[in-house]
């Protein structure tokens, strides 16, 4: 719970007792054409209030500013929908964890030759597809590169007490080099520092 705190916090967002979760509900419209609120019109609330009452079933709400928490920009500046570009026959891509169930060791799971990408990721975590978007732009043009997702779903789940004992936040990476040698662990968004850690890698 202190984490799941402490994500809002680094998020930009007080008073973390007033906010809901983000589901996937709206992004299920990504890549939609967005509306004058810069959401996508289709689950927009304020262009369609008749779907309030889905969102706070989902407890995706945001009672200070009056919209879906995944809708609200003012919590969430990192918020995108953008939808994921369509990957060719070539990418490899697999999840290891749908569910937060526990994995094991990692290092076996790395691909022998290729640069492994381990993304920890929830669906609240609004930067985490910041890094889909990334990932999924260098998925599209090399194949030396291997992206493995693990919904971690929550802080409380077996994956999460398993291998984010030390995460600050989510999304979580860890990048395992060709050699099978880890380069990097790192929480939180930060893009360059990934570039650099799958070029370190790929050397
Ligand atoms: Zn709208
Ligand atoms: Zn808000």
């Amino acid at each position: 719970m202190y984490r799941f705190i402490l994500l809002f916090a680094l998020v930009g967002c007080a008073a973390p007792q007033a906010h809901g979760t983000l589901s996937s509900r709206t992004l299920e419209a990504a890549g939609d054409p967005l509306c004058s609120h810069r959401v996508p019109e289709k689950a927009c609330v304020l262009h369609h209030p008749e779907l309030t009452a889905e969102f706070k079933r989902l407890g995706d709400w945001c009672e200070e500013h009056s919209v879906p928490e995944s809708q609200c920009l003012i919590c969430h500046p990192d918020l995108t929908f953008d939808a994921l570009p369509t990957l060719p026959e070539s990418a490899d891509l697999k999840w290891l964890a749908r569910e937060g169930e526990a994995v094991g060791d990692l290092v076996p799971l790395a691909v022998k030759g290729k640069v492994t990408v381990f993304d920890f990721y929830a669906d609240w975590c609004a930067p985490c597809r910041k890094v889909d978007l990334y990932m999924y732009g260098v998925l599209s043009r090399r194949t030396d590169v291997a992206l493995r997702k693990l919904n971690v779903i929550s802080w409380e789940t077996p994956l999460a007490r398993e291998q984010l004992k030390d995460a600050a936040t989510l999304p979580h990476l860890i990048v395992v080099g060709r050699d099978g040698r880890v380069i990097k662990r790192m929480s939180g968004l930060d893009l360059p520092a990934l570039e650099a850690a799958i070029a370190e890698g790929g050397s």
